[in-house]
């Protein structure tokens, strides 16, 4: 049992924010973009920079406590967050530098991506981060990182030069292919499994303007878009990334849209993108030149905070026809308007011609990755969206590929978060032995240290 006298000597030793029950400050710093999730922890220390981080770890050593770790709070599981014990919140930490001469970027774990992708296009330049601005780049890139320009660039985690790692017996180390290199790559995917990362190193690339946007069809046309999606998508360039699925419009109709960037020229992207502008009878052509900053908020819209979700996904082997129907059927029943889903997300390009062993993100071969991504506003709706959105999974499940992307699983699918590490898993259960043997960081998708 943490005791008043040291948690109170433990917080004025911080530079940082501090927050227990009861005080002005603490509930909002315990709400997660999932509002599905509420916990209450026993202390929220809102870290200032790395002697804080090294200073929680070694506070939560000292008393037993369960640590979790909060960048930007998006992990729809809730793992930013828990009951009773010490959340390091990093969320204040947003320190970001680019450094245009040498096209890298050091970044520190609060930033969200818009942050993030605000400061680097001031100087014309972009690296790989996810698709909604709010969302924190420390989860989404420990995890992996799937965004825009994933077919150009790999992942978030494959332009990562360097870390600073908190390791759980309380020592700063830096992680990278010179530099405690084991650490590096177990890093680049296991999810935080082995230390809090206080600094990111970045490689970035020159990015002007994007052509991008997305075309709309009714829902009913899923099926005809389906099937025409599914080889526009994959033969395209590695400029091209494309999404595409059942969404509604701001003020609720239901209709199934492709989206894509592409992350060229702005004529070439006009020349790639016509086949699909042309086909069938869109009831919307939202297509046109953009600057990134708005393709990297153009769904944000869709994810505001303070709705609950409840999300599920998993890497396909591929669309056949059976697929295609089932995908075509959900689509017309999501119970909420909220919903995005079921959806696609295609993985191709650069992240794929990297050799699944190089990071600890093992599932790069896989075409496509199918979500389902629930949201409602009331807890009154939670079943319901619930039992549709597992009743789809389920339907799916013959065409899915052994494993999950890590940065979707929700929390029930802990037991199988073996399968999110997929081939990679032995190789990171060693890492885990070694780095975190007594599983302090455990409120993640957890690689569980073998007695
Ligand atoms: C609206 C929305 C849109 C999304 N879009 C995309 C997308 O386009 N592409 C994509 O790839 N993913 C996407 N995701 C998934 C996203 O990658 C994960 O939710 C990710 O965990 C978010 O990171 P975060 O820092 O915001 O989350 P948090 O909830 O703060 O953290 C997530 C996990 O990472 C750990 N963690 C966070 N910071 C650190 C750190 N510094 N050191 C060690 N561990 C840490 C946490 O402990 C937790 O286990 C989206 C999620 C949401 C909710």
């Amino acid at each position: 049992m943490l005791s008043e006298a040291a948690t109170n000597t433990f917080r004025t030793s911080l530079r940082g924010a501090s927050f227990v029950p009861g005080e002005p400050g603490y509930d909002a710093a315990r709400i997660v973009f999932n509002r599905s999730i509420d916990r209450r922890p026993a202390l929220i220390a809102r870290c200032a920079g790395a002697a804080d981080v090294i200073a929680c770890v070694g506070f939560a050593r000292e008393h037993n406590l369960p640590i979790a770790v909060r960048g930007g709070g998006h992990s729809i599981a809730g793992k930013a967050i828990c009951e009773d014990g010490l959340v390091i919140d990093l969320s204040a930490m947003k320190g970001i530098r680019v450094d245009p001469a040498t096209r890298t970027v050091r970044a520190e774990p609060g930033l969200t991506l818009g942050e993030f992708d605000r400061e680097t296009q001031a100087f014309g330049l972009a690296t790989t981060m996810g698709v909604i601005s709010t969302t924190g780049i420390a989860g989404l890139t420990l995890g992996g990182g799937m965004g825009w320009l994933i077919g150009k660039y790999g992942l978030a985690c494959d332009n990562v030069i360097a870390m600073d790692v908190v390791t759980a017996d309380g020592r700063l180390l830096k992680a990278s292919e010179q530099d405690n290199a084991d650490l590096f790559w177990g890093m680049r995917g296991g999810n935080g499994n082995f230390g809090i990362v206080t600094s990111f190193e970045y490689r970035l690339y020159e990015l002007g303007p994007v052509f991008g946007g997305g075309v709309l069809y009714p829902v009913e046309q899923t099926r005809d878009v389906l099937r025409f999606y599914r080889d526009f998508a994959l033969s395209g360039p590695d400029e091209l990334s494309t999404q595409m699925g059942r969404i509604c419009t701001l003020d609720g109709a239901p209709v199934v849209a492709v989206a894509a960037c592409y992350s060229g020229s702005i004529e070439e992207g006009e020349k790639v993108l016509a086949p699909l502008r042309q086909f069938g009878a869109p009831i919307a052509d939202l297509f046109g030149a953009m600057s990134y900053l708005q393709m990297q908020s153009m769904f944000d819209p869709w994810f505001p905070p303070g709705r609950e979700a409840y999300w599920k996904a998993n890497f396909l082997n591929g669309l056949p026809d059976d697929a295609v129907e089932i995908f075509h059927r959900f689509a017309q029943t999501a119970p909420s308007s909220y919903t995005t889903g079921p959806w696609l997300e295609t993985v191709h390009g650069a992240v794929s011609r990297i050799d699944p062993a190089h990071t600890a993100f093992a599932h790069r071969r896989h075409p496509f990755n199918f979500l389902v991504l629930s949201s409602w506003s009331e807890p009154s709706e939670a079943e319901r969206n619930i039992a549709w959105t597992r009743e789809c999974w389920d339907a799916m499940r013959p065409f899915m590929a052994t494993g999950a992307y890590v940065n979707y699983l929700e929390d029930e699918a802990d037991p199988h978060a073996r399968d999110a590490y997929g081939a990679n898993y032995d190789r990171l259960l060693k890492l885990k032995n070694k780095y975190d043997p007594d599983n302090l960081f455990r409120i993640n998708h957890n690689i569980r240290p073998s007695a």
